[in-house]
């Protein structure tokens, strides 16, 4: 078949993949100049089923009003306009109950983990390179109650089969000697061996080159305007470079998503969430981070990539802004910096903001919605990087009418 990708961030590349190896001829649209140009590009890299915990838990809506009189670094919640967005609350306020927070980490853990051993196949048989780095994630804690509190909430994830080793302080510092002048902060950590980090931006280039070059077209620079339908199916995509046809089509925008799905009545509860990161070079210092951190006091996460670093923080629920200013990283900045005084240039550091397409369950919308020929991969929220590659298997079978090899129940609506 001639298969349309709409949007050429990490969901709709690594989809692609998976279709032209079902010999599929795909066609990727995206109105950057290069693919991964938005939220695919800046985020912490963290491949990470053991960060699958849902953000609709039982503590959210406290959390959520506290952000409202609170300046809160880690969340940003505001009175806004945007009625979509009081629409979106309450949907993500009915799924923090502790039994669908308890439901919905396990099937995104399924999807995190399956997706992850995808990206291990992937790896094996096409040379990418994209600054990985296997060697684990460390979610420390500063206070030894937070400590036995994640201890205690990691079970539910160990249950479901991800290994997890409980830290000492002095443990975390033989793990990674670079966090040694932090050493009295660090209560103790959890240790995920098996999840792992790398540069996305130059996963999804690097995968889009392999794709290109086995016949696969990217238009860059084009610009989505609306589906084109008749007869219950899509008919064609309109875009700002004229018209485009496929037999079948795959909704991967991200953020974006239910803009366009809108149009043509599918309602589909994805809104932006911003988060912010820092690209900080090396260049020479000695102490730069060895092993991806997750600071939990803080809610600033910290990988390696190469000769950078990426930091990333911040929860922000402000529509289709993606702008910033220095003041919103001063605080993951310092925060960085205390961890890691020797670990890079920081005066050099990189800013960056992008958009987290979250749904109220935090589960991404898979599979056919109203019309034949429409396929949903979108909707990944703050781990999509982590989901990506499944999804992209999944979206595969789907439209190939094969069963997916993990079970969809909860997963498709
Ligand atoms: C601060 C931050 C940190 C994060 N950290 C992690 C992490 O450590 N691990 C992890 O797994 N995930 C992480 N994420 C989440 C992850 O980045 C996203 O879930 C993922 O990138 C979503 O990919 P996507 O392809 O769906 O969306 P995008 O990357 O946004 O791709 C959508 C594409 O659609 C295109 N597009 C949109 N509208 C149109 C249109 N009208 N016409 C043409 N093209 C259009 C855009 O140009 C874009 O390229 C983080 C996110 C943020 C913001």
């Amino acid at each position: 078949m001639k298969v349309i990708v709409l949007g050429g961030g990490v969901v709709g590349v690594t989809t692609a993949y998976q279709l032209q190896k079902d010999g599929h001829d795909v066609t990727v649209v995206d109105r950057q100049p290069v693919v991964a140009g938005e939220t695919s590009w800046g985020n912490a890299g963290m491949v990470a089923p053991g960060h699958s915990f849902v953000w609709s838990s039982p503590k959210a809506p406290m959390v959520l009003l506290k952000s409202l009189v609170l300046k809160d670094q880690a969340l940003r919640f505001k009175f806004s306009s945007d009625p979509k967005l009081y629409g979106w609350s309450w949907l993500f306020l009915r799924e923090c109950t502790s039994e669908k927070a308890r439901r919905n980490t396990l099937l995104k853990h399924r999807l995190a983990a399956y997706s992850q051993s995808v990206l291990q196949d992937v790896i094996k048989t096409e040379s990418v390179s994209y600054d990985r780095n296997d060697r684990g994630i460390i979610y420390f804690h500063r206070s030894q109650e937070a400590l036995d509190r994640g201890v205690a909430q990691m079970k539910l994830l160990e249950s479901d089969g991800q290994l997890i080793k409980v830290l000492s302080r002095s443990e975390v510092v033989s793990l990674d000697p670079s966090l040694t002048s932090a050493k009295d902060e660090i209560a103790g950590a959890i240790y995920c061996p098996t999840d792992e980090t790398g540069d996305p931006a130059k996963f999804t280039r690097g995968l889009a080159d392999i794709i290109v070059s086995r016949g696969a077209t990217i238009l860059n620079n084009t610009n989505i305007q609306g589906l084109e339908v008749a007869g219950g199916q899509i008919a064609g995509v309109r875009t700002d470079k004229g018209s485009l046809k496929g037999d079948a089509y795959v909704l991967a925008l991200g953020s974006y998503s239910p803009i366009i799905a809108g149009q043509i009545g599918i309602n589909l509860p994805i809104y932006p969430v911003k988060g912010y990161s820092l690209t900080i070079p090396i260049e020479g210092h000695i102490q730069p981070p060895n092993v991806a951190v997750v600071d939990e006091h803080n809610l600033v996460a910290i990988s390696r990539f190469g000769d950078r670093i990426r930091v990333t923080a911040t929860a922000e629920f402000a529509g289709y802004d993606t702008a910033h200013k220095p003041s919103d990283f001063e605080f993951m900045k310092r925060v960085t910096q205390e961890l890691y005084p020797d670990g890079g240039n920081y005066d050099r550091a990189e800013m960056w903001a992008g958009l987290r397409p979250m749904t109220p369950n935090n589960l991404p919308c898979f599979g056919k919605r109203k019309y034949g020929n429409l396929f949903l991969n979108t909707g990944h929220g703050h781990i999509g990087w982590t989901m990506s590659h499944g999804s992209a298997r999944i979206t595969a079978d789907l439209i190939a009418g094969r069963t997916p090899e993990i079970p969809m129940e909860g997963l498709t609506s």
